[in-house]
């Protein structure tokens, strides 16, 4: 019997995926315009070098926008100093929080599944105190309906190290067989749930999915393209 849902955040509970259309005209468009570049090719650049850490460092640290800003420059021959950077970082920040948005069923489906423990498992922004996961989650109004709430700053290790999961699991006193994880990233947040035990939901939603289209997970169990779906799951 399932106890306790556990969910991703961003592109599972948010719509990081307007945020990132803000990033792309916005945001790189600020930088190609200051460094003399195509805003299109910086920013298939900086997703590019996105891609290449997400999954491949467990190091929480390299989700830090400026460690993704350095090296995507870096490869158009363009090197920046720190305080260049710091002040990119805010910018990149700022446009991304002026778009943050909830999914328009995200609340609603929380507030339904009041039977349930709930918990948020997302790795951290590359900011040891957190302060950008907790102003995302501050800024969804989400926080009152999550009994825990664990980043990778607290384990060390982004996923899919199942650190932060057997971190809750502990915390909560659960089995992995009394728990579901719904998350957009089948290798990062089903793989390792499904390997612990736990009934896996993948979110078919933002850029994740869509570069995954075709593609069948063996270790999924649902699939859903809205956070609603999961009450009729249930
Ligand atoms: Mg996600």
């Amino acid at each position: 019997m399932i106890k306790a849902i556990f969910f991703d955040l961003d592109d599972t509970l948010e719509n990081w995926w307007i945020a990132k259309t803000a990033i792309r005209d916005k945001f790189c468009g600020f930088v190609a315009k200051k460094y003399g570049l195509n805003r299109e090719e910086f920013f298939r650049m900086f997703v590019k070098v996105e891609y290449e850490i997400v999954g491949k460092s467990l190091n929480p640290m390299v989700y830090d926008r400026k460690v993704w800003v350095k090296e995507a420059l870096k490869r158009f021959g363009v090197k920046v100093g720190n305080k260049e950077l710091e002040s990119l970082d805010r910018l990149y920040w700022k446009i991304a929080f002026s778009k943050i948005k909830a999914y328009p069923d995200t609340i609603s489906t929380l507030r339904k599944l009041n039977k349930y423990k709930k918990v948020i498992i997302t790795d951290s922004d590359g900011d040891p105190k957190n302060e950008i996961k907790n102003k995302k989650i501050g800024k969804l109004k989400i926080r009152k309906y999550f009994d825990l709430i664990v980043t990778s700053n607290q384990t060390g290790k982004n996923k899919p190290d199942k650190g932060m999961w057997r971190f809750a699991l502990r915390k909560l006193k659960l089995k992995p067989s009394e728990c579901m994880m719904v998350g957009d990233k089948p290798e990062m947040d089903l793989k390792p749930t499904k390997d612990m035990g736990f009934t896996t939901v993948w979110m078919r939603k933002g850029d994740w999915a869509s570069q995954r289209k075709e593609k069948k997970f063996k270790y999924v169990d649902y699939e859903i393209t809205k956070i609603s779906e999961l009450l009729r799951m249930l």
